[in-house]
């Protein structure tokens, strides 16, 4: 008879965010990895850890650091927005934020059409940038970072993703963000290359664990 091997416990990293459409995406990417997600909701976690920095590595940093000193868990936080260059990098850091704190989606993508009106193509030139911070109780969080270059669309189009979606042109796919379903726009998306970079760290992480209590 084999003897009795106990089962180890899985790993439980919390996904440190209470935006539900970044959650969804995320989940999807991190599937593979021999973990249990959890999300600040189910940790009954309400407290906002406030974007106050310029630097999207400053923010994602900062919560991944509050909320795994306050969960003990392993945590993953992300950084993310829309950087303009016709508009000198906004909105950036304050892309959740940027036509005020009750606007919603279609206000903000109404407010950047607006600002852009008159810019011709070739200028109209952006990137989604996504800056992921992993954190382990005690230790520096590590940053990794994932970008998508494009163009700001002259209207919107398409009804998949969230956030600035619509009006986010891909010259290489000849279609914008929210035309794409969730398992294409991961294939591409800033938050998909960042968070590739992010599951090697992990599986690091728990090849390190596995070494210590095999
Ligand atoms: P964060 O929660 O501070 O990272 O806010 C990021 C904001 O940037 C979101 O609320 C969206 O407005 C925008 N953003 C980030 N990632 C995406 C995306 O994948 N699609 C569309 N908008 C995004």
């Amino acid at each position: 008879m084999s003897p009795h091997v106990p089962h180890k416990p899985q790993r439980t990293l919390l996904i440190a965010t209470h935006n539900p459409g970044k959650r969804r995406e995320l989940a999807a990417l991190l599937a593979d990895l021999p973990v249990r997600l959890v999300d600040l909701l189910e940790l009954g976690i309400s407290e906002v850890a406030e974007e106050i920095h310029e630097r999207m590595e400053e923010n994602a940093r900062r919560k991944a650091l509050t909320y795994c000193t306050r969960s003990g868990l392993w945590t993953l936080a992300d950084d993310s927005g829309l950087e303009i260059d016709a508009l000198g990098g906004a909105p950036g850091a304050q892309s959740a934020r940027f036509a005020g704190p009750e606007a919603d989606d279609p206000a903000r993508i109404q407010k950047v059409l607006n600002l852009m009106a008159g810019i011709p193509w070739p200028q109209r030139t952006a990137r989604f940038r996504c800056v992921i911070a992993l954190a382990r109780p005690g230790e520096e969080p590590v940053l990794v970072e994932g970008r998508l270059e494009g163009y700001i669309a002259l209207e919107p189009r398409g009804t998949h993703g969230f956030g600035y979606d619509p009006i986010f042109y891909i010259p290489e796919l000849g279609k914008t963000m929210a035309e794409l379903p969730m398992e294409e726009k991961n294939q591409v998306s800033h938050r998909a290359r960042a968070a590739r970079k992010a599951v090697e760290i992990l599986r690091q992480w728990l090849a390190e664990e596995a070494e210590v209590d095999p």
